[in-house]
């Protein structure tokens, strides 16, 4: 099979031709269809993620059919199609799993970094991090639901959300276009924030019933002007600006983070101690939900579809975001 490979930290991706690995009891070789690109791809490119070895497949949205069943998985059918996301498997023995917690697990597994991921046209995967994606919702579709829809809706349905909210949505990318669809959908009144006025169109489109361009306007007393919002859902990094966006949460307000930032968060203490404001974060979420409720909302990505061999110009595109919005690739197979 064809694989895209990193060798070593901070090496190159690099096509390569490989044995099809072969199931062990308790996982499936999966058939894949499609792998989206995530910015958590660059932890297997960079390295710096605990118990990473290389070499290493990354990929952690990934779509495809299972094609070969290990002697202990009966849950599955060949044929049938599945998809794995960031989490790749728990023990179900730790103290987290006793609790149902299995995304919390003390000896989880990661798709695409403790184990080779969905960049290669075949992959195995643990049958218990498997999902069901429906006929009628396309590989490439669900592929990105996976990781950045999983992470968005989980976040919003986190923050306690509810119809008729003010929900602000900053940054219009990956992340941020499917963020203000669920928010749309959800019901909520939904503002997106951006730099400069080319995403306002589309935002619009998405549904968004408000766009602030942060480079013209303060946004947090745009926000404030309009009630205060009861969630603020902040996709893109940037330390600075987040902070200042505390300013337009609603008394009891949620500023939840779903992206990972370098610049350290200054964040001012005045509106946290005077509106019992908070700040969090916010990783994964239930996938079988996200794929349920984008399917009956009509939730989609937008996406830019590579083929396998162009993994290194599509991860780029990804990461200097000029990908609108979603990079995926797809198996010639
Ligand atoms: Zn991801
Ligand atoms: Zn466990």
């Amino acid at each position: 099979m064809r694989a895209i490979q990193v060798r070593a930290a901070g090496a190159d991706f690099e096509l390569i031709e490989k044995e099809i690995p072969q199931p062990k009891e308790r996982e499936v070789l999966i058939k894949v269809e499609a792998c989206g690109i995530c910015h958590g791809d660059a932890l297997a490119k960079e390295g710096g993620f605990p118990g990473l070895s290389y070499p290493r497949v990354p990929g952690h949205e990934v779509v495809g059919t299972v094609d070969k069943l290990g002697s202990a998985v009966s849950h599955w059918k060949v044929g049938q199609r599945v998809g794995v996301g960031w989490h790749g498997g728990h023990c179900f023995s730790c103290s987290p799993c006793r609790e149902g917690e299995f995304g919390a697990c003390d000896n989880s597994l990661t798709t695409g970094l403790s184990t080779d991921g969905g960049y290669a046209e075949y992959m195995i995967a643990r049958s218990e991090a498997l999902h069901g994606i429906p006929e009628g919702l396309s590989p490439l579709d669900a592929a990105p639901l996976l990781c950045a829809g999983g992470t968005t809706l989980g976040a919003l349905r986190h923050s306690g959300a509810k119809g008729g909210d003010l929900v602000a949505v900053q940054g219009m990318g990956g992340l941020g276009h499917l963020a203000v669809q669920f928010a749309v959908k959800l019901g909520c009144k939904t503002v997106a924030l951006s730099r400069g006025k080319q995403k306002e169109k589309l935002a619009r489109q998405l549904g968004a019933h408000a766009y602030i361009d942060t480079s013209a306007a303060e946004a947090a007393k745009e926000l404030q002007t309009m009630g205060g919002a009861q969630v603020i859902l902040c996709t893109a990094p940037g330390g600075k600006g987040i902070g200042e966006l505390v300013g337009g949460l609603s008394r009891k307000g949620h500023l939840v983070l779903v992206s990972f930032s370098r610049e350290p968060l200054q964040i001012p203490s005045v509106p946290l101690l005077r509106g019992a404001r908070s700040i969090s974060g916010w990783v994964g979420g239930n996938l079988e939900d996200t794929i349920h409720f984008s399917v009956h909302a009509g939730v989609k990505p937008m996406i830019e579809v590579f083929p396998l061999e162009q993994a290194a110009a599509a991860y780029n595109k990804m990461m200097d975001a000029t990908v609108l919005f979603r990079s995926v690739l797809k198996m010639m197979n």
